[in-house]
């Protein structure tokens, strides 16, 4: 038998930098992960942007999270000898006047945005109305995901495996999985959970997004580039472009209709030919307030869970996996807006 504090389900960003911040607090930790090759963290593009969403809304707790998240990519890049982390320009092209009055109207004075003194890539985009200089970054996922994976395998703390809900035994101090003994289970398995009778008080609202790879001949930049699609470069001349947001889907599979949808996307912002390469699809974990859900089960505390990241699953999970485990060593309270007692309708006095 394998005595452990906890046992984390799941190695995308939220268990990644879960498991982190418990093992850097001391405590003993198996990642069970089964891999699944399209999760939202395998798929996503890392983008890590100051606003939000048509508006320009600043993005929720950014002034906390972002430097947070930048010293920590950072960190495990040393630590893991792997570049994860790189502060890029997003170049944001207006599709209207409407549209860059919104933004001179949200951003005029913060750090985060400026208009450019001239346009840039005139050659490849049309941007009749202008374009404005977003100051954000990019997490290399399909770096840091594996090289963490290799880092937790070479302490004998990663299980490669599905856990399977049936087999696992809860106790009100313990659970037990195969030959594994946890104080704690903490479930960040991502869309997963919503299958999970534990959490099926959660109201989710998964989404899924669609992404091509697409290759633009003679467009080599660091910058990202957004118009309705965003261009992430990946290698010189190929970009990951995307992505859809579809709350009513079959399964979790690429599909023709958005393929169409996201190439006319390219072809309204590219004024020269492109090659699609290939195409991707996953679904992001949201709950219903576009909050992270944590804490610890109201009836079960020998059960947590770690989810909720939505849309922005590379600037929240580190600020917030180490909120969590502060909360689990008793050093804080847990802040409301995330706790999953929310859901079990426990309001804090
Ligand atoms: C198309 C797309 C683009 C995105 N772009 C961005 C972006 O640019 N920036 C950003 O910050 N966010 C982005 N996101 C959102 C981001 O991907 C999510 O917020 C984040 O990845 C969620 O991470 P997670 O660890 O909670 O879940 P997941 O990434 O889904 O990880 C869950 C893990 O649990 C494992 N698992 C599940 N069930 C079990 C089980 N029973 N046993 C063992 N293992 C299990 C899976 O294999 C997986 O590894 C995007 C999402 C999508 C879909």
């Amino acid at each position: 038998m394998k005595k452990v504090d906890y046992l984390i389900v799941g190695q995308g960003i939220a268990g990644t930098m879960l498991s982190w911040f418990l093992l850097q607090a001391g405590k003993k930790v198996i990642v069970i992960d089964d891999a699944k090759a399209n999760s939202a963290s395998r798929v996503a593009a890392g983008i890590i942007n100051p606003v939000s969403g048509r508006r320009f809304e600043p993005a929720w707790l950014y002034d906390t999270l972002y430097p947070f998240a930048k010293a920590t990519y950072l960190q495990l890049s040393a630590l893991l000898e792997v570049p994860v982390f790189t502060e890029r320009e997003l170049w944001t092209v207006f599709p209207s006047q409407q549209m860059r009055d919104a933004f001179l109207t949200k951003t005029t004075g913060d750090a985060y945005t400026e208009l450019p003194s001239a346009l840039k890539y005139e050659a490849f985009l049309d941007q009749p109305y202008g374009a404005a200089i977003v100051k954000g970054a990019t997490v290399n996922l399909r770096a840091l995901l594996p090289a963490y994976r290799r880092y937790l395998q070479e302490r004998e703390s990663l299980l490669e495996q599905h856990l399977d809900l049936t087999s696992l035994e809860v106790t009100a101090t313990h659970v037990l999985y195969g030959d594994v003994q946890a104080d704690k289970i903490i479930f960040c398995d991502g869309v997963a959970t919503t299958g999970n009778p534990f959490f099926s008080n959660i109201k989710f609202l998964p989404n899924k997004g669609e992404v091509l790879l697409v290759k633009v001949p003679g467009l080599v930049t660091t910058d990202i580039i957004k118009k309705g699609i965003t261009l992430v470069p990946q290698e010189p001349e190929l970009f990951w472009a995307g992505s859809s947001f579809v709350w009513d889907y079959e399964n979790d599979h690429p599909t023709a209709r958005q393929r169409e949808i996201l190439e006319k996307s390219l072809q309204q912002l590219l004024k020269l030919p492109y090659e699609v390469q290939d195409q991707l699809a996953a679904v992001r974990p949201s709950g219903n307030d576009r909050r992270p859900i944590a804490g610890l089960h109201p009836e079960y505390p020998a059960i947590g869970i770690f989810n909720g990241l939505g849309t922005k699953g590379c600037s929240l999970a580190p600020f917030m996996a180490a909120h969590f485990v502060d909360v689990l060593a008793a050093n804080a309270l847990l802040m409301p807006e995330i706790d999953v007692r929310r859901y079990f309708n426990i309001l804090r006095g």
